[in-house]
């Protein structure tokens, strides 16, 4: 089932008479499908409304305006348990005088109507939605004799036992430990696509976001700055925040600018540039953007080497640079043709790893660039073309 976001805005008013004290636009004219049976990643900083928009999806928020539907049905006016959603949150709120069975069958409990299921149903659901998190040995226990993974566990088999259209998580693993984290999300993932729910997932780690979404809303302050798969987020984000919001270690950020189609890092001429017009530009090198070469176009200081096994980086100082140091990753195997003792390092500029960015705005200039050697080949080809013509 479709969730539809259509135009939702969430103001939450100012507090008390200070003078300080202003309304917040948490959510900013939301306007996005999350098409059925996908995990959409909202990814943001922290405070950029997320949970704002999550909690809007769920029903526990009303929008300001705006309207949600799951499939056709308008669910603006629905409380939450009439939207058949699951939810599951950072703290994993479990019962604990309550066994990890009791827990999970919670829910079910209360169900009214048609809906009511006799004790073997529960029974079977419990034990299914156990399964399916793989706690199924542990139903009998209570929540402090389980580590942190299990009880998420546990909360995401009480959100999936009502067999809900809907799942939304809510910075699910922000609790648990750096490896579980790992093991966790891939668990998430996998249940997402034997269950096939539509599933929304909250976070403010990229990496989480990257690894496991079928798409992502980048969102800053209130507003969604871009809707894609990970890898094209990555590959082509729409402006200077969300180029540094994805990606580790972060890209590398210059001042530059673009003078008679070349462009400047610093002082360094870098590429060449089509189709954009002079002007100062931010420029942006992913850290896998960069090649060594001895007559590279950017010259950096050399502060370092760091070997990561597979993987080796560069550390480097350039004045052009944002960021404080310059970082590089490169193959182990390029390691050799550094000398000892080298004072400054030279690159060449994997274009498909660059963008550029207006200053003010951050937003991204549609620009074609160039390696500069080509530009050199071109005019002395054009000089020969005008030689032999004379
Ligand atoms: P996130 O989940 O991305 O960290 P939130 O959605 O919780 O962000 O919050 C977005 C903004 O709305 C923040 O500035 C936050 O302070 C504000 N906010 C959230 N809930 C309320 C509330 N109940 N009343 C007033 N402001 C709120
Ligand atoms: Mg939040």
């Amino acid at each position: 089932m479709d969730i539809v976001l259509d135009h939702i805005t969430k103001i939450f008013p100012a507090r008390g008479r200070k003078k300080n004290s202003r309304e917040v636009v948490a959510a900013d004219d939301l306007n996005f499908t999350i098409s059925n049976g996908k995990l959409c990643g909202l990814l943001g900083p922290s405070g950029c409304g997320k949970s704002t928009a999550l909690n809007m999806i769920s029903g526990l928020l009303k929008p300001t305006s705006g309207e949600i539907f799951f499939g056709d049905q308008n669910v603006t006016e629905l409380e939450p348990q009439e939207r058949g959603v699951g939810m599951v949150f950072q703290n994993y709120a479990l019962y604990p005088h309550m066994s990890v069975f009791d827990n999970i069958c919670f829910p079910l409990e209360n169900l009214k109507g048609d809906q009511k299921l006799s004790e073997e149903e529960r029974k079977a659901r419990v034990e299914e939605a156990a399964r399916l998190v793989h706690i199924e040995d542990l139903l009998e226990r209570k929540p402090k004799e389980l580590s942190g993974g299990q009880q998420q566990r546990v909360a995401i088999a009480r959100a999936l036992v009502k067999l809900p259209k809907v799942l939304l998580l809510d910075e699910p693993l922000s609790n648990l430990d750096a490896r579980l984290r790992l093991q966790t999300r891939e668990e998430i993932r996998r249940i997402q696509q034997e269950t096939g729910i539509t599933t929304v997932f909250v976070t403010h780690d990229q990496d989480e976001a990257m690894s496991i979404s079928d798409f992502i809303v980048v969102m800053k302050e209130g507003r969604v700055q871009q809707i894609d798969t990970p890898q094209k987020v990555y590959d082509n984000p729409a402006n200077q925040f969300v180029a540094q919001f994805l990606g580790l270690p972060p890209i590398n950020m210059f001042h530059g600018k673009i003078e008679n189609q070349i462009l400047y890092i610093g002082e360094n001429p870098v590429a060449r540039v089509l189709s954009a017009s002079d002007q100062p530009v931010h420029v942006g090198v992913r850290p896998e953007g960069f090649l060594l070469k001895e007559e590279g176009a950017l010259c950096d200081r050399m502060i370092r080497t760091e070997i990561t096994g597979r993987d080796m980086s560069i550390v480097s100082e350039n004045e052009a640079s944002m960021n404080p140091v310059v970082r590089s990753i490169l193959s182990a195997e390029d390691l050799q043709i550094l000398a000892e003792n080298q004072q400054e390092v030279h690159f060449d500029l994997k274009l498909k790893k660059v963008f550029l960015f207006e200053p003010e705005s951050g937003n991204r200039i549609a620009a074609d660039l160039q390696p500069l050697q080509k530009a050199a080949e071109e005019i002395v080809e054009a000089a020969i073309v005008l030689e032999e013509a004379a």
